[in-house]
């Protein structure tokens, strides 16, 4: 298995090489030929392509940046995702079948009747996740964003079983039902969902799960490589599809991190249309190897935080708004937090600044409690935990602030 996929990582570098100038480009800037590349290991030589590096390079070299691999007579789809970025597709070359895999895993297949609420026009959402559900054998209803109480009248009347969107026009279509007198548990045969391209916070899965009896996964996709990760039912990570080398990486340098320390997510595809190797989603998240419970191997997606560009990285870790405000929300004491990087004798220091909601809250335990879990989700220990007046903490202030200086 390993050896296999060190020899299709080989093929794929020589292969791009070969046909995408642009790609030869980059390779030529790092001193690379595609012989310094022969296995899974050795990917990490290559330079990683961030999605705002894809954009100038299809801006200065129209319309692919030079990254198409086959002539332009052979693609079926042309896509316009935001960026704005131009995507080639060329025929399927497995990522069906990923995507299907992924729904298979949350449990949909013949007989579902799904509402497809991604886009169908200019991104490759809703016809991408079209294709797969159709190919598992599921009838496809394209309904596509928005139209919440024509949504409503068609999964009463066609007995919807299932739901790809995100999690909250979900919670839209629902609330919109119960608005006009429908018992979602009793009356709609919604049994299943997927969700994508939007966080799904705990307090919506309980809701989804408990109140109303769904079941529920989420997966991880970008408009440009597709879904390449997906939670199984143990719901403790997500399963990263083999259709992909998914990496976790120092975004400054492009270098690895280890498991459990948060990166960018740095995707490779085996797509011999339009090849991205070490392709940068600007996405953070952390990878886990511990075993699942459901047995599938591998290691995990585990914490997708956010943007890489919000994170603040503190004595070589990343700290994401997201982490503190899920430590804070532990502690129903804390009204408000904030985190301040300082860098006094060149050392990285965090202070956190907590306005209490409650005046009788033991600040010493809320002070410890509150270190120890920003420490446990951030992996970075708490220098100073700071009381401060309800109301200093601004409204649209920073979760995070940056007082470093470099000098
Ligand atoms: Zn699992």
């Amino acid at each position: 298995m390993a050896a296999d996929l060190d020899a299709r990582v080989h093929a794929i570098v020589r292969h791009a090489y070969e046909r995408a100038p642009g790609f030869r480009r980059l390779m030529e800037e790092a001193g690379l030929t595609p012989d310094d590349v022969p296995d899974v290991e050795a990917l990490e030589r290559v330079p990683v392509l961030s999605k705002d590096k894809l954009v100038e390079l299809q801006r200065q070299d129209p319309p692919f940046g030079g990254f198409l691999a086959v002539p332009m007579g052979e693609l079926k789809h042309i896509f316009l995702s935001p960026g704005p970025l131009y995507e080639p597709h060329g025929p399927d070359e497995g990522w069906v079948e990923g995507a299907s895999e992924v729904f298979r895993a949350v449990g949909f297949g013949p007989g579902d009747v799904v509402v497809n609420t991604f886009s169908y026009h200019l991104v490759p959402a809703g016809l991408h996740l079209d294709m797969a559900l159709r190919a598992l054998g599921c009838t496809v209803v394209p309904a596509g964003v928005g139209n919440t109480d024509l949504q409503v009248a068609i999964l009463r009347d066609l007995g919807v079983t299932g739901y790809v969107g995100t999690p909250s026009f979900l919670m839209a279509l629902i609330k919109k039902a119960e608005e006009l007198g429908i018992n979602v548990r009793e009356e709609l045969a919604l049994a299943r969902a997927l969700f994508t391209a939007e966080p799904y916070p705990p307090s919506l899965r309980r809701a989804f799960e408990g109140t109303y009896g769904l079941r529920t996964a989420q997966a991880y996709g970008t408009a440009d490589v597709g879904l390449v990760a997906y939670e199984c039912e143990a719901a403790e990570g997500l399963h990263i599809s083999e259709a992909v080398v998914l990496e976790i990486v120092d975004p400054a340098t492009g270098r690895r991190r280890p498991a459990g320390e948060p990166g960018e997510i740095v995707i490779t595809n085996f797509n011999r249309t339009y090849p991205l190797i070490r392709f940068g989603t600007g996405d953070l998240a952390a990878l886990t190897e511990e075993p699942c419970p459901c047995g599938r191997p591998g290691a995990r997606l585990v914490g997708i935080l956010g943007r890489v560009g919000d994170a603040v990285k503190v004595r070589g870790m990343f700290v994401h708004p997201n982490q503190l405000r899920a430590a804070a929300a532990r502690f129903p004491a804390v009204a408000r937090v904030q985190a301040v990087v300082t860098r006094p004798e060149h050392r990285d220091e965090l202070t956190l600044r907590v306005e209490l909601g409650d005046p009788a809250a033991d600040k010493d335990a809320v002070a410890e409690e509150l270190a120890a879990a920003v420490r446990e989700l951030c992996r970075v220990r708490v220098d100073h935990v700071l009381f401060v007046e309800p109301g200093t903490i601004a409204d649209e202030a920073r979760l995070i602030v940056d007082e470093r200086t470099w000098e």
